[in-house]
C-alpha cells in the first residue's frame, strides 16, 4: 500500500535506513558514527550532480552522503504529491518542472499559494518535524524529482550540519514568498499578479517556454478564465509574449518585469541572497565549527562541486 496521501512510484533501489547506519560524512563533521566511509552506492539512476539547487549546493562530502536515500521518480502533470491535511511520507528535491502549493478556499476551489521549481522542495512540514500536509502539493508542468523518505530528512538534518542549514534556510525563503504572494493577492491588480508569476515560473523551469492553458493560469490566481484571457492577448498583442494553443513563451523579459508589480523583484531578491549564503558568501555558521565557505571555494576552484546557481537574476 502506498503512504496515504501519496502516489505509488517504483523504488529505484534498497536505501539503507540512516537510523540504522547514520550518514558517513568523509569531511568528519558528523562523527562518531558507527560506520565509517563512504557506503556503496547503487549505480542504476544515481544522478551524478542534482538539478536540485538545494542539493547541488551542498559540499560533495554530504552530497555523497545523501546519494543512497535520494530516489529518482517522475513527476506526471497533475500528479498529486503530497494530500492536503494526509500523512507525508517523503519531501521531493524537485529537478525539472514545476510544483504548486494549493490552498483551499471553499470546497471546490484551491488557490496557489507557493510554487516551487528547481531551487527548491516540497515537503516542508516535514523538514519542520511534521508528518501531515496542511496543503496540497501539485505537479503542474511535469519534470523528475529527487524523493527522499522523511525519517531519512530528519536523520541527515541531524547528522550533516549544511544540509540542516539548507533546509532550515529553504524555509525561511518560503516564509517570506508565502507573506509576500499573499499581500500580494490582496494589494495589486490581476495583470500585475499574472507577470508577477509568469516570471517566477520562466526561473523556476529556467527557459521561456511555458506548456501552461488559461484555464491553469485562472486556477492557480484564483481569478475567473475570462480574466486571464483578456490579460494574455493584451500581452500577446504588445509582443510581451505569444501564445498557441496550450502553450505560452514569454518574448520580453524585461517589458514582462516591467508590468509586475514590485513583488516580484523582492521575491527574487530574497531568492538570490539564499543562493549566495548557500554557495558560501556569507554562509551561515553550522553547529559543527567547520568552515564549509572555505571547503566550497576550494571544491569549486578544483572542479569537485561546481554550484549551479543560474546567470539570471532572478531565482
Ligand atoms: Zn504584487
Amino acid at each position: 500500500m502506498t503512504p496515504a496521501g501519496e502516489p505509488s512510484s517504483p523504488a529505484p533501489h534498497r536505501r539503507p535506513s540512516p537510523q540504522r547506519h547514520g550518514f558517513a560524512v568523509s569531511a568528519g563533521c558528523s562523527g562518531g558514527h558507527p560506520e565509517s566511509g563512504r557506503r556503496e552506492v547503487p549505480s542504476m539512476g544515481r544522478p551524478d550532480q542534482p538539478r536540485n539547487r538545494l542539493l547541488s549546493s551542498l559540499p560533495p562530502a554530504e552530497l555523497d552522503a545523501l546519494r543512497p536515500c535520494l530516489e529518482p521518480c517522475s513527476m506526471k502533470p497533475r500528479r498529486v504529491l503530497h494530500h492536503d491535511r494526509a500523512p507525508m511520507e517523503h519531501v521531493y528535491f524537485v529537478e525539472s518542472g514545476l510544483v504548486s502549493v494549493l490552498a483551499q478556499i471553499d470546497e471546490r476551489k484551491a488557490v496557489e499559494v507557493w510554487l516551487i521549481g528547481r531551487e527548491g522542495l516540497s515537503g516542508i512540514p516535514i523538514v519542520l518535524g511534521g508528518s501531515v500536509s496542511p496543503h496540497r502539493r501539485v505537479v503542474q508542468l511535469g519534470g523528475t524529482a529527487l524523493r527522499m523518505a522523511a525519517a531519512d530528512v530528519h536523520a541527515a538534518m541531524r547528522d550533516l550540519p549544511v544540509f540542516s542549514v539548507t533546509m532550515l534556510r529553504y524555509v525561511q525563503l518560503a516564509l517570506a514568498q508565502t507573506s509576500q504572494i499573499g499581500a500580494c493577492n490582496g494589494a495589486h491588480a490581476i495583470r500585475q499578479r499574472l507577470a508577477r508569476w509568469l516570471l517566477t515560473a520562466q526561473d523556476r523551469v529556467g527557459h521561456d517556454v511555458l506548456p501552461l492553458t488559461h484555464d491553469m493560469l485562472a486556477r492557480l490566481l484564483g481569478v475567473r478564465r475570462a480574466t486571464i484571457t483578456e490579460c494574455i492577448a493584451v500581452l500577446d498583442a504588445e509582443r510581451v509574449l505569444s501564445t498557441r494553443r496550450g502553450r505560452l513563451e514569454i518574448l520580453d523579459r524585461e517589458r514582462l518585469e516591467s508590468m509586475s508589480c514590485l513583488c516580484y523583484r523582492i521575491m527574487a531578491n530574497e531568492h538570490d541572497r539564499m543562493m549566495r549564503d548557500l554557495h558560501g558568501i556569507g554562509a551561515p555558521p553550522t553547529i559543527c565549527g567547520h568552515d564549509h565557505a572555505a571547503s566550497r571555494r576550494e571544491a569549486t576552484e578544483t572542479g569537485s562541486n561546481t554550484p549551479t546557481v543560474s546567470a539570471s537574476p532572478a531565482p
